[in-house]
């Protein structure tokens, strides 16, 4: 497995494989691996003949005041599991290095960007987009792998890949949890131990809406409003509950499928979104 630091040797290495032929499947992250990445890795290598991890805290997907100087990193632990996963190559750049000091051209998707996470966190998916694209262009990758934990962020990235014809084929993997039903995470890192308890109300709420929906409901408030009091009684802040439709992330009442129930909630400091997908 090969670490590369700056973009010129990805290209190469890149160049090298299309001469022979051989389908590049980039799996972009921010580190901190965990089975949740893992995942995305496997199914990279299902598809393609060779799999490039990017490992990346792009600082323009942060807020002023979010989590960047915090949001863990360790990049030995990263680089042993993608070496025991098979990975052939492992992109580790610079923020300096991704980022001219006069950087001034951005990618805006303007529709499905300006709600649920969009909303609370103003010029995320500007950052998401713009480092993406040129995670494509430097990687020269045919495949890339996301996850559905961030399903809004497949979508404006599934939207950019069509509005802009970028020529990679993405691939979803289904959202991955603990045993106990949490959603895997890196910020997890940051919960007490009593909050990681508390934060199992996310999914416990989701499975009782999905349980509602199943018998039968298909009013979204008060789909809605089953989590968001579980979450609640468990000591944890809402930033949002939203049921919107899978394609346009518009909010659906009644609701109608194919359905996402997505949120986002506070335990302590630590931000933790969910979501399910209602068939
Ligand atoms: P991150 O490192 O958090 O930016 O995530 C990198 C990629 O891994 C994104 O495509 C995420 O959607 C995906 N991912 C993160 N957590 C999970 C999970 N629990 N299950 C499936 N995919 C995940």
């Amino acid at each position: 497995m090969q670490t590369l630091r700056d973009i010129d040797s990805v290209s190469r290495l890149s160049q090298l494989w299309r001469a022979r032929n051989l389908r590049l499947a980039l799996v972009p992250t921010m580190g901190f691996l965990h089975e949740g990445h893992l995942s995305l890795i496997r199914l990279a290598r299902q598809h393609a003949d060779r799999v490039m991890v990017s490992i990346f805290v792009n600082p323009t997907q942060f807020g002023p005041n979010e989590d960047l100087a915090s949001y863990p990193r360790d990049f030995a632990r990263d680089e042993q599991l993608c070496r025991q996963e098979g990975v052939d190559a492992v992109f580790y750049p610079e923020p300096a290095g991704m980022y001219a000091a006069d950087h001034s051209t951005w990618v805006d998707e303007e529709s499905l960007s300006g709600g649920l996470c969009g909303a609370s966190r103003p010029g995320h998916f500007r950052g998401v987009c713009t480092v993406v694209l040129k995670l494509f262009n430097i990687s020269g990758c045919q495949l890339a792998v996301f996850g559905r934990k961030d399903a809004q962020q497949a979508l404006v990235i599934q939207r950019m890949v069509r509005d802009l014809n970028v020529p990679v084929r993405l691939l979803l993997a289904p959202l991955l949890r603990e045993a106990d039903g949490l959603a895997l995470s890196s910020r997890n890192k940051y919960l007490s131990l009593a909050e990681r308890q508390n934060a199992l109300s996310i999914y416990q709420g989701l499975q009782e809406a999905e349980a509602e929906y199943k018998s039968g409901c298909r009013d979204a408030a008060r789909l809605c409003e089953i989590p968001r009091r579980r979450i609640s009684q468990a000591g944890g802040r809402i930033d949002y509950i939203e049921l919107v439709s899978q394609d346009s992330l518009q909010a659906l009442d009644p609701v109608k499928a194919p359905a996402l129930l997505a949120l986002a909630a506070y335990f302590g400091k630590t931000r933790l979104i969910d979501n399910i997908f209602l068939d």
